[in-house]
């Protein structure tokens, strides 16, 4: 089955087309799809019975497919464990077939965020597993699977934008996208973007580009890409030290990208685009939490337009990594906070639920 989600509005057309379709049936198809986020071609009211059928034949509407769901935060945070379209059959008869299964899946997020104003954010994946091996991360120590397509990354949306409206009612809307899910968007780029652009396409779901953000480990030529793209999208890069020494241990790719080279390049993405940069860091107990790291990070992106995010490490199994006591994350804020860089604590959603990055897949993975 093909995946409607990827396309654009012309590509449909010319994939309607070779069902005799005249154009306009692309816009109403977008129409459902995006605006109205039917995902039953039979209940598509405006299309003639016998395209409906033909439709729900060639085309899969989910593209990924939920498996299993948590909640957590007094419903304020929801975990989907997403299926991707199943591997080839033979796969799933072979003894590792379930395994195979399980890993064939993706995680992504909703956190509510009530108030006057409310915020809604998605945290999606853009691959299945990593190959960045981040020793902290649930995700990296899973190995990577595989890129995703644009239409698995628009489904997982898809997926939370029709939860939002079950959940708050007929208008409430999806108001922010991260790319903080499993995998390195920087890594599977042409497909992220593609699904960035369909989902900013005002005839597609019509979010705002300020309204998303792309993590990234530090690809240095991807951050100057990015810096090119007309989209004003946000850039976050995960930092977690002060100096190449403990980076290269938490961040491997740091070994090829060191600091200095991705600080230069958030620089000069700086530069050309005038937009503040994030700096995410992942507080890990005697690690990287002292209040020495912090001013060595102070020192380290001084000068630079941009915004410190600290997040209190998510423990997962491995001893080595865990939580940082009470009171050291607030104390590396104050001390980032004082030498002028603006710091904020990421506020942790979903600890019980295994929300971190890769962590419910995992579990779910080593009970297989
Ligand atoms: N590959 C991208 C996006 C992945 S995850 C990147 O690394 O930026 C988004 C953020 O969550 C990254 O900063 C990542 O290092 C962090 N992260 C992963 N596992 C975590 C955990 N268990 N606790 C806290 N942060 C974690």
């Amino acid at each position: 089955m093909k995946q409607l989600l990827g396309m654009t509005l012309d590509e449909l057309a010319a994939d309607l087309a070779e069902l005799g379709q005249p154009r306009f049936r692309a816009r109403q198809l977008f129409d459902w799809v995006y605006r109205r986020l039917e995902s039953d071609f039979g209940r598509m009211s405006n299309l003639p019975a016998d395209l409906r059928a033909a439709l729900a034949e060639r085309y899969d509407p989910l593209v990924v497919h939920p498996v299993h769901a948590l909640t957590a935060d007094g419903g304020r945070t929801e975990k989907a464990l997403l299926e991707l379209a199943p591997p080839a059959l033979r796969l799933l008869e072979s003894p590792l077939g379930e395994r195979r299964r399980r890993y064939n899946t993706v995680e992504a997020v909703l956190m509510d965020y009530p108030g006057e104003r409310p915020r809604r954010t998605v945290c999606v994946s853009s691959q299945a597993g990593c190959a960045m091996a981040c020793p902290f991360c649930a995700t990296g120590q899973s190995g990577f699977v595989r890129d995703l397509t644009a239409g698995e990354v628009v489904g997982q949306v898809l997926h939370f934008a029709r939860r939002v409206r079950a959940l708050r009612g007929p208008d409430a809307r999806l108001t922010n996208l991260v790319f903080m899910g499993q995998g390195e968007p920087f890594a599977n780029f042409e497909n992220v973007w593609r699904a960035v652009e369909l989902l900013h396409a005002p005839e597609a779901f019509g979010l705002g580009a300020r309204h998303v953000t792309l993590s990234t480990v530090g690809v240095v030529p991807r951050i100057l890409e990015l810096a090119d793209k007309p989209l004003q999208v946000n850039l976050a890069v995960s930092l977690h030290a002060p100096d190449d020494a403990l980076r290269d241990r938490l961040v491997p790719l740091n070994r090829r990208y060191p600091l200095d080279a991705v600080l230069d390049a958030c620089r000069e993405y700086v530069a050309r685009t005038r937009r503040r940069v994030s700096f995410e860091y992942a507080c890990i107990r005697d690690l990287n939490d002292s209040a020495d790291q912090a001013r060595a990070l102070a020192e380290r992106v001084r000068g630079i337009l941009c915004h410190v995010n600290l997040i209190p490490l998510n423990a997962g199994l491995d001893p080595r990594f865990q939580a940082p006591p009470p009171g050291r994350v607030e104390a590396m804020a104050d001390v980032l906070n004082a030498r002028g860089v603006p710091t904020t604590i990421r506020d942790t959603r979903g600890r019980e639920i295994d929300a971190a990055c890769g962590q419910l897949r995992a579990r779910l993975l080593q009970s297989a």
